[in-house]
């Protein structure tokens, strides 16, 4: 294994999610550390908030996070939630959204499966953030060196895990323009399964229907967003 490899698997998504872009200015809508609201659900825009992501993710890099109270947060959220964004994550413990884009209680929604694969029950959770509970971004989080993109290189088979890891098969057939063999043993075709895999959970015909595309492919792995406002953006 190369130095450079061992460095990326320390910080799995971390890597990604900072090279997305230049910083900007936190949208005018969005008071960093406070309780989200019908108001500035309402007030943000799909673009507004990755941008407020993005900013989350710098301070979460550069070890600034904000400071929270979380007990107020608990109380202001008791008769109500507005969160800006819905995020489908991997289960691996490395990459837990509220901390990697320095978020609070409230701001996000969260669905982890191991290989962050949309199936129907995950759909309709994202349904449920989007169409009823008013977030306006999902963005699908993929990260390097997936211990369940892994499994499914290599057929694992282990009671329930393996048809959990089953649903990562249009993935692997949807990795292209990779040299090597197509087994775990393989990073740059493991890391072609999690790109293929965020493709392929925002490509799903119920999301679509209502939602932008965001796409950006970002050196090691990448990040996908989809907003709810039916134009494409790449
Ligand atoms: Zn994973």
């Amino acid at each position: 294994m190369k130095p450079a490899r061992k460095h990326r698997r320390a910080l799995p998504a971390v890597v990604a999610v900072a090279s997305l872009g230049c910083m900007t200015l936190a949208p005018l809508a969005y008071a960093q550390a406070t309780t989200q609201t019908r108001a500035t659900q309402s007030a943000l825009t799909p673009d507004q908030i990755l941008e407020v992501l993005k900013a989350g993710n710098e301070r979460f890099v550069s070890g600034q996070m904000l400071e929270r109270d979380l007990r107020s947060q608990i109380r202001e959220t008791a008769n109500g939630q507005y969160p800006m964004a819905a995020v489908l994550d991997c289960l691996d413990s490395r990459v837990p959204p509220e901390l990697v884009f320095d978020m609070g209680i409230g701001d996000l929604f969260v669905g982890r499966v191991a290989g962050n694969y949309a199936d129907t029950d995950m759909l309709g959770s994202l349904e449920f953030a989007t169409k009823v509970a008013g977030a306006k971004v999902v963005l699908v989080l993929g990260h390097t060196d997936c211990g369940a993109v892994k499994g499914a290189c290599d057929g694992v088979k282990l009671g329930n895990l393996t048809h959990t890891l089953s649903n990562l098969t249009p993935a692997l057939y949807a990795a292209g323009g990779v040299t090597g063999p197509r087994t775990s043993k393989n990073h740059e075709f493991v890391d072609a399964v999690t790109r293929a895999l965020e493709k392929v959970a925002a490509g799903e015909t119920s999301l679509r229907e209502v939602t932008r595309l965001f796409w950006s492919a970002l050196g090691d792995t990448s990040v996908l967003a989809v907003d709810v406002n039916g134009e494409d953006s790449s």
